[in-house]
Parts: C-alpha cells; sequence; structure tokens
C-alpha cells in the first residue's frame, strides 16, 4: 500500500529504504551515543554505513561489482581482474521480510534477507555478476531465485569436505574456474604482478586487524565488540584503501587510549567470546544485548568478522600457479563454517581464543533455520564443558521483538560469570 507524506505519494520501493535507513540509523545513533569512552575514528565508520544505508550513496560507480555470497569467494583475484568485491550477505529485517515471499518460513532470516535485497533490487551499488559457493542448502537453492530476478548468477563448486586432498584439489580447480570466468567476463587477463599486489594488500588489511585484535587481549578493553564487527563488516564493501587509512588511524587512536587506560568497559565485565552465526549490520542485535548488560565481547569465530581476516595467504613461489593454489588453500582451511562434515578446527579456534582472551565464557548464537549451526551447537557445547568453559547457546532472528527474553538469559549468563569470576579470587 502507498503512504503519503508531506504530498508525495512513497512508492513502496521508497517506503522499503526509509524502513531500511531507520533500522540502520537506530543502531548508529545507539553506537554512536549509548556507551562509554566513544571513540573519535570511528566516526569515518558510522558515517560510511550512514552514506551506503541511510542516503543511497554509491561508492563504486565507475566499476565492476561483483557479488559474493559468502567469504569463500578469493577477493585477491577479483581486485586483480579489476572488480570490486561486495559481499551480500544481508542483515537487514526490511529484506527479511520482503524475502519471506520468496523463501520457506523456516529459512536461515540471513537467506531470507539476502533474497529480499535481490527482490527489491535497492542496491546503492547494485552487483552486475555475483559469484555463489554452494556452500550450506539454502545458500545453494537460494542462488535459482535469486537468478529469477534477472541477476547473472554463477554457481562455484564448494567441497562439504574439509581434511582429504581429494577435496583440496577440487576447490583448488573450482577457484581456477571462477577466475576463468571472471576473467571472461571482466575481458582481462590474470596476472602475475597484478595478482601478488592483491595478495600484499589483502594481506596489510589483515595484519591491521590483527594489530586491531590485540588490543583486545590487554586487561583494559579500549573498543567494544560491536564497532568491531562494524569495521569488519565495512570491509564487504568499502573501498579497500579508505578501509586501511580508517583502520589505521583507528589504531593509532587505541593506541593512546591504551597508554591512557581509557576502557570501555566497567572494572568487573566478563569477558566473552562470541561464536555461531554471522552478525551482520544492522542486525547486531545479540552483541548489542551482550555489551548493554555488561559483558564485553573480547573476539568473535564468525565468518562476518574474525573468519574473514584469521588466516593469510601463504606463498611459496611467486608464480602464478603457486599463488593460485595457495590462495584456494588458504580459503579452504581458514572456513569454519559448520557447513563442513567434520569441524574439529572450529572447536580448536573457539577454546584457543578463550586462552589468547583470557575470556570468562562463550556465547553461541544460531539463527532459527540455520541448521547447521543449530546441530554443530551440541559438539561445541560438550568440547566447552571439557574444558571448563562456560557457555551460553541462545537461537534468534532477524524480528526487532524476542528482546526480552534473551536480554534475561544474557543478562543471567552475565552474573553468572562475575559470580564465578569472584569465587576465583
Ligand atoms: S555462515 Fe557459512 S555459508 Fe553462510 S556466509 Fe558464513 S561461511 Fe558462508
Ligand atoms: S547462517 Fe546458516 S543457513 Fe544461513 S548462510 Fe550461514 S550456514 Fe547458511
Amino acid at each position: 500500500m502507498n503512504i503519503e507524506t508531506n504530498h508525495h505519494i512513497e512508492s513502496p520501493k521508497e517506503k522499503q529504504n526509509r524502513h531500511k535507513a531507520m533500522e540502520a540509523i537506530k543502531l548508529l545513533n545507539t553506537l554512536r551515543e549509548d556507551f562509554k569512552a566513544p571513540i573519535e575514528s570511528m566516526e569515518y565508520f558510522y558515517d560510511l554505513f550512514e552514506r551506503v544505508h541511510c542516503k543511497h550513496e554509491s561508492l563504486h560507480d565507475d566499476k565492476t561489482k561483483i557479488g559474493t555470497m559468502c567469504i569463500q569467494i578469493p577477493s585477491e583475484i577479483i581486485y586483480a581482474l579489476d572488480g570490486i568485491p561486495i559481499r551480500l550477505c544481508n542483515g537487514f529485517y526490511t529484506d527479511d521480510e520482503i524475502g519471506s515471499d520468496f523463501m520457506p518460513q523456516k529459512a536461515c532470516p540471513l537467506i531470507k534477507a539476502t533474497v529480499g535485497h535481490f527482490a527489491s533490487g535497492n542496491f546503492s551499488d547494485k552487483p552486475d555478476i555475483v559469484f555463489s559457493p554452494t556452500t550450506c542448502d539454502q545458500k545453494t537453492k537460494a542462488g535459482s531465485t535469486i537468478e529469477s530476478f534477472g541477476y547473472k548468477f554463477i554457481d562455484v563448486d564448494f567441497p562439504r569436505t574439509k581434511e582429504s586432498e581429494a577435496s583440496r584439489e577440487y576447490w583448488r580447480r573450482s577457484v581456477k574456474q571462477f577466475a576463468l570466468e571472471l576473467s571472461k567476463f571482466q575481458g582481462k587477463k590474470l596476472t602475475k604482478n597484478n595478482l601478488k599486489d592483491t595478495i600484499k594488500k589483502i594481506g596489510y588489511a589483515q595484519s591491521l586487524y590483527n594489530k586491531l585484535s590485540d588490543f583486545r587481549k590487554n586487561e583494559i578493553v579500549p573498543i567494544l565488540g560491536l564497532d568491531v564487527f562494524l569495521i569488519t563488516n565495512a570491509f564487504f564493501f568499502d573501498k579497500i584503501d579508505n578501509w586501511i587509512e580508517a583502520t589505521q588511524k583507528l589504531i593509532n587512536e587505541l593506541e593512546i587510549r591504551a597508554k591512557e587506560k581509557i576502557s570501555v568497559t566497567g572494572k568487573s565485565s566478563p569477558r566473552i567470546i562470541y561464536t555461531g552465526s554471522p552478525p551482520i549490520f544492522p542486525n547486531y542485535k545479540i552483541p548489542q544485548i551482550i555489551e548493554e548488560s555488561d559483558g564485553i565481547i573480547v573476539a568473535d569465530e564468525t565468518c562476518s568478522s574474525n573468519r574473514m581476516f584469521n588466516d593469510m595467504v601463504a606463498v611459496d613461489e611467486w608464480n602464478i600457479y603457486d599463488m593460485m593454489d595457495s590462495i584456494s588453500d588458504k580459503y579452504l582451511k581458514a572456513c569454519t563454517c559448520p557447513i563442513f562434515t567434520k569441524n574439529e578446527d572450529r572447536i580448536r579456534r573457539v577454546v584457543q581464543l578463550v586462552k589468547e582472551y583470557k575470556a570468562d565464557g562463550v556465547i553461541y548464537q544460531a539463527f532459527a533455520g540455520c541448521t547447521v549451526y543449530e546441530m554443530e551447537q551440541r559438539s561445541v557445547l560438550e568440547a566447552m564443558e571439557k574444558e571448563g568453559i562456560p557457555i551460553l547457546y541462545l537461537e534468534s532472528d532477524y524480528s526487532p521483538s524476542q528482546g526480552g527474553q534473551l536480554s534475561t538469559r544474557v543478562e543471567a549468563f552475565i552474573e553468572s560469570l562475575k559470580t564465578r569470576r569472584r569465587n576465583k579470587k
């Protein structure tokens, strides 16, 4: 239904944009105003999200936009072929509702929101082509729906086992095929020098993320987990050089804050490792509840943040074959998504993060409808119990409701961590 505002008849598209802008600005204002000791350099990131999601500003007008549906599509190759990678995983409730008309009711909200975004076509930077690795069933099946809206959509075969030599070879072939398709689409040849430069540039961005993470290991934590999610989500679509510059500036500010012992937490705030279905802007529902309940997220194990930056491409010989294989191996090995048959790496990584970041507990969130994360909670919970690490499992979706019940559970968990810490002294 169209509504009339100030004598202007609002179209359905305008209404959707207005709702999305409201979702975005609500979170951005919370981040700007509701937490202690705000960081000045975060304004670059708040402003970036506002420009893209509230003002619909295009960042890459003059470039070919290469849409990706998951972290598995190597950005190094996209940049080397003169494209701009735009990761299209979506966190808007408005898009989730639009997508519900095309997806089963029980589908994961991330998929519904991603499909809803394509259905509405409300992109500030519309993808010219989309590459989608065949990871989880829902993502894989959503491809044909997206294609039916008129987008150029290409599947990239992804193995569902990780350890075997056969899957490693399989994925190396898929990555080569992806590079060929993209090279054809762009009418450009992949060269040794271009690929080397982009491996180095992304490696540099990763090293900045690691520096940023080091500050979170300190007893006095100078940055919110929510802010870090925003920084890593910005990497989905920002101009990489701008992202590097803004992150470098932020690190400089954190250095000063660390010296001056400026903390964003209370004295006894429990330190939390966050794992599970990825928080994607503006759906920071659970991280927000955690940090509004006096917890502090010191690290995460999710594909919208830590998993994107954790492992670097390791090249022995800088020839094109070796670089391509090293890129493929990095993307497969670094992935700890529960889409794999076995996933011991994920458990190992969560335990390692707890130790490295001296965390008090883990919060594991699964989107209702995301079967693989729901299924894997059992093995993760058992492993944490064995290690003596407290863990809370939550199920959530993108709806604005449900907050009260989730808050009560998070608050109770955080209180129990405080008591545990006091008893240890
Ligand atoms: S949850 Fe898994 S399949 Fe989904 S985007 Fe993340 S890595 Fe990809
Ligand atoms: S959250 Fe689950 S269902 Fe959704 S994309 Fe990731 S793995 Fe797939």
